[in-house]
């Protein structure tokens, strides 16, 4: 039997004044730019000192600081506490410096703070569901504050970034995509929540330190896993019925599983596999566009068969059908090299997802191999291994295009299969290159080239603006390949000419909105909006976009 102290609650409310919960709850504080009149009415003179700043000067403070960190994972941890102390200034300095603090809050140093999680650990953000939750789920998810939630990130843990298993540690990855949804595409934190799935973790280390902060136990498999991820969807989807639910990081052996099954049953996608389709399809067409031909008569060869590179494929397929090929004729243009050569029909058991694109031809053990064999247009490199693109490839790459298409996607910059540099360099000049993560621009033979990064950025965070704004039941494939055109046409010819073949990063939150425009173009015309069609959805998109100025808590004095 169970009791509780009841005065236990009597006295949190007691000791707890509203105007103390004021200033300590992140989506409500502004610090020290509550102004005289708010401090009176809300009982915070004397809590505060006495000079009012505006939020531009506060920002000011929050950059002098910052730049004074000398480390990326501190940076970080400042920034998480600002965050943790007031969201409105985090998303003022987040979104006014987004190439700055991209990289901080999200890839690469993301990565790092999941790694050293149980050290840096300072409040709790988001919700935890272990397998101790198993049967109360519903119970969970109703501790959270807030009801209105429109998008949820949700982890595993078991494939962080290119970390592998990081168990309850993963919790990062969702916490920074959420802030990416708010800062990028203006989703209004308030109606946002990062979820962790515990279902233990493999990893030897984590099991082995104290530190660690999920359970210490390894993880869920089989039918137990699936059961656990069915009652947590079904429970969440119960709860927040408006919610995007957004999964990330999974394993590659129930990433596509889990997106097959639930993408008809729930509004929900995969960005590690869709996300990454999209914005990689846009800088195709960005490359047609230079090439002058067009995808159909294209042939890719990917390095790497997981997520990234299947998915691609998966949506090239989509977009070559929309111009004309059979589903088996647009298939037969995308090829995969993985960790054991090329994939073809004769290899013996071959994961379900490189099925579709095992083709009948003779092997080959090297990528140069098959490169030579098979004469591509493109090659996409989503490997996670460094330098794979060797000058042999690229040059041969050249010798058989005009315009090679080289796109190093791996992150980060250190796995990238080749740099920037090195592409120009070996085709002189000629290549059509995007990477992963970011690269400096490169000067060769008199020109500077501006390297595209193919930041999935560009696209998630208007996905899901569109897909809130018009509350969709599903999230398809046409929405993805509209997303990537509308991406694609916002490439100008002046971003052509430098070799830009995605928009300046800075630009990104009109890309959002226009993105979530086309989207929800997809969403009326599938009749899948559960929101009433606005006159003018571009504008619809932006006025719905969060922005992160201050409320007024004294509407006329
Ligand atoms: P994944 O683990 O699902 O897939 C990796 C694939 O690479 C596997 O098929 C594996 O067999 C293959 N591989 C490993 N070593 C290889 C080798 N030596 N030669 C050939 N193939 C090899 O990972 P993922 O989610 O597909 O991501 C892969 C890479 O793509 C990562 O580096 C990730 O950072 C990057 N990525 C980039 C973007 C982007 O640029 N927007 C988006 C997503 C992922």
């Amino acid at each position: 039997m169970i009791t509780v102290d009841e005065h236990f609650f009597e006295e949190l409310d007691e000791d707890c004044p509203r105007n103390v919960a004021l200033l300590h709850d992140p989506l409500l504080n502004k610090g020290t730019a509550f102004t005289a009149v708010e401090r009176d009415v809300l009982h915070l003179r004397g809590l505060l000192p006495p000079r009012q700043l505006t939020q531009d000067l506060q920002e000011r403070r929050i950059l002098q600081n910052f730049d004074l960190i000398p480390d990326d994972l501190h940076k970080y941890t400042y920034l998480m506490a600002l965050e943790d102390r007031n969201e409105a200034l985090f998303y003022r300095v987040v979104i006014d410096h987004l190439e700055t603090m991209m990289p901080i809050i999200y890839t690469p140093t993301v990565g790092r703070a999941c790694q050293e999680f149980g050290q840096i650990f300072q409040r709790p953000r988001g919700l935890y569901i272990s397998t101790e939750d198993q049967g109360e789920m519903d119970e969970v998810l109703a501790n959270w504050p807030h009801e209105d939630v429109r998008v949820i990130v949700v982890t595993d843990g078991e494939r962080i970034l290119g970390l592998g298993d990081l168990g309850a540690n993963g919790m990062g990855i969702p916490v920074g995509k959420i802030s990416l949804y708010t800062a990028c595409g203006g989703i209004d934190p308030a109606t946002t929540l990062p979820i962790t799935l515990d279902v233990g973790t493999n990893n030897e280390e984590l099991l082995n330190n104290p530190l660690y902060l999920g359970l210490q136990q390894r993880r869920l498999t089989g039918e137990a896993y699936d059961a656990f991820v069915e009652e947590f969807v079904t429970a969440v989807t119960h709860r927040f019925p408006n919610a995007l639910l957004q999964f990330e990081d999974f394993g590659n052996h129930n990433a596509f599983r889990l997106l097959r099954k639930y993408r008809h049953r729930i509004r929900t996608f995969n960005d590690d596999i869709q996300g990454t389709a999209a914005v990689a399809l846009a800088g195709l067409y960005s490359a047609m566009r230079v090439t002058g031909g067009q995808l159909k008569g294209q042939t890719f060869l990917f390095l790497g068969a997981g997520e990234a590179g299947v998915g691609i494929a998966d949506l090239i397929v989509s977009a070559m059908m929309e111009e004309g090929l059979t589903e088996a004729e647009a298939r037969q243009k995308c090829w995969f090299v993985d960790s054991r050569g090329l994939v073809v029909k004769s290899r013996a058991n071959l994961a379900e997802h490189k099925l579709p694109y095992a083709h009948d031809h003779a092997p080959a053990a090297t990528f140069l191999e098959a490169v030579e064999m098979l004469q591509p247009t493109g090659i996409i490199g989503v490997s996670g291994q460094p330098q794979m693109f060797t000058q042999p490839v690229i040059e041969m790459m050249a010798r058989f295009n005009e315009r090679p298409i080289i796109f190093a996607l791996s992150n980060p910059t250190d796995n990238s299969e080749c740099t920037a540099e090195q592409a120009y360099q070996w085709t002189d000049g000629q290549a059509i290159f995007a990477s992963g993560s970011p690269f400096d621009p490169v000067q060769y033979d008199g020109q500077t080239f501006v390297p595209g990064q193919g930041n999935n950025a560009y696209i998630f965070p208007g996905v899901g603006l569109g897909v809130v704004a018009t509350n969709a039941r599903h999230v398809t494939d046409e929405m993805f390949m509209a997303a990537a055109k509308a991406l694609a046409e916002l490439v100008d010819q002046n971003d052509l000419d430098q070799g830009r073949i995605y928009p300046p990063l800075s630009d990104i939150r009109q890309v959002s909105a226009v993105i979530a425009t086309a989207v929800a173009e997809v969403a009326y015309a599938q009749n899948l909006a559960a929101v009433s069609r606005p006159a003018n959805l571009l504008q619809f998109m932006q006025e719905a976009m969060y922005e992160p100025t201050y409320r007024e808590y004294v509407l006329s004095e």
